[in-house]
């Protein structure tokens, strides 16, 4: 089932909190397993757009798109995760106390309340796909053992783990690599890097490190006071004269 085209479309949408507008006439297209990188400086709304993605914010006027099928501003916030959107919050929840299996296990239960721990009773092919991510997210040495005792940045892949158990077709990441050392931002590089790809993920990040959004990201796009300032490669964006103001100004 491999689908063309736009997986996300934005356009013209903006959003207002008490007459303050965070987003204006903001357009945005994310191509079906594009990686794509939102940069901008505090207040651009990076977060209030990712937050009318998923439901969570509603705009005042625009068209939210997820692919040609889905108007996202029809729908609710729980029906909108149900079309396959992850999102992944910038502190890592996993359950410290179980282990990394359980987590991926619980992640997979469509019923939360259910224990973990129930492998017993998983299909081949829900064992399978723990499987699989667990060697996705590099942590399969780690697999027996307790979340609680990962470094941050395993904790990280983990989170996009849990997330992947559900088989998103667009991940929403915000700021993946704050805290991370040098090493557990290579390997993040390395794992969004791996998840997007056409009949696999689309993947936008939201980030501040600037060497990380160079290192994955194709397509950067930079918002500013709620609207698309510049888009292009990493090289493109950051030659552009208004970017640089715009950052040398924060
Ligand atoms: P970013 O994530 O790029 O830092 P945000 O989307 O968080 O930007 O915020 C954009 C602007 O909207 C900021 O000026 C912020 O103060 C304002 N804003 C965000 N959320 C609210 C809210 N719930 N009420 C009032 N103002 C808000």
């Amino acid at each position: 089932d491999v689908r063309h085209g736009p997986i996300l479309y934005l356009e013209d949408v903006s959003v207002s909190f008490d007459g303050f507008q965070a987003i204006n006439k903001l357009n945005l297209t994310i191509d079906d397993g594009e990686l794509r990188c939102i940069i901008g400086p505090n207040g651009a709304g990076k977060t209030t757009m990712m937050d009318t993605i998923t439901g969570k914010t509603r705009p005042d006027s625009g068209q939210v798109w997820f692919g040609s099928r889905h108007n996202l501003l029809r729908m609710s916030e729980p029906e909108i995760a149900t079309l396959g959107i992850g999102r992944k919050f910038q502190k890592p929840t996993v359950f410290e106390a179980l282990t990394v299996i359980e987590n991926l296990e619980l992640a997979m239960a469509a019923d939360k309340r259910v224990l973990p721990s129930l492998t017993a009773r998983l299909s081949s092919e829900q064992r399978d796909r723990i499987h699989e991510v667990v060697r996705l997210i590099g942590l399969k040495p780690a697999a027996h053992g307790l979340a609680g005792i990962l470094s941050h940045g395993q904790k990280q892949w983990l989170e996009i783990g849990m997330l992947l158990m559900q088989r998103p077709r667009l991940l929403l990441v915000d700021e993946p690599v704050a805290g991370m050392t040098e090493q557990e931002m290579e390997l993040t590089a390395d794992l969004l890097t791996r998840l997007a790809g056409k009949g696999r993920q689309s993947v936008v990040v939201v980030e501040h490190d600037m060497g990380f959004v160079r290192s994955i990201a194709r397509q950067v796009t930079v918002l500013h006071q709620g609207s698309v300032l510049a888009e292009g490669t990493m090289d493109q964006v950051s030659s552009d004269p208004r970017v640089v103001e715009v950052y040398l100004g924060e």
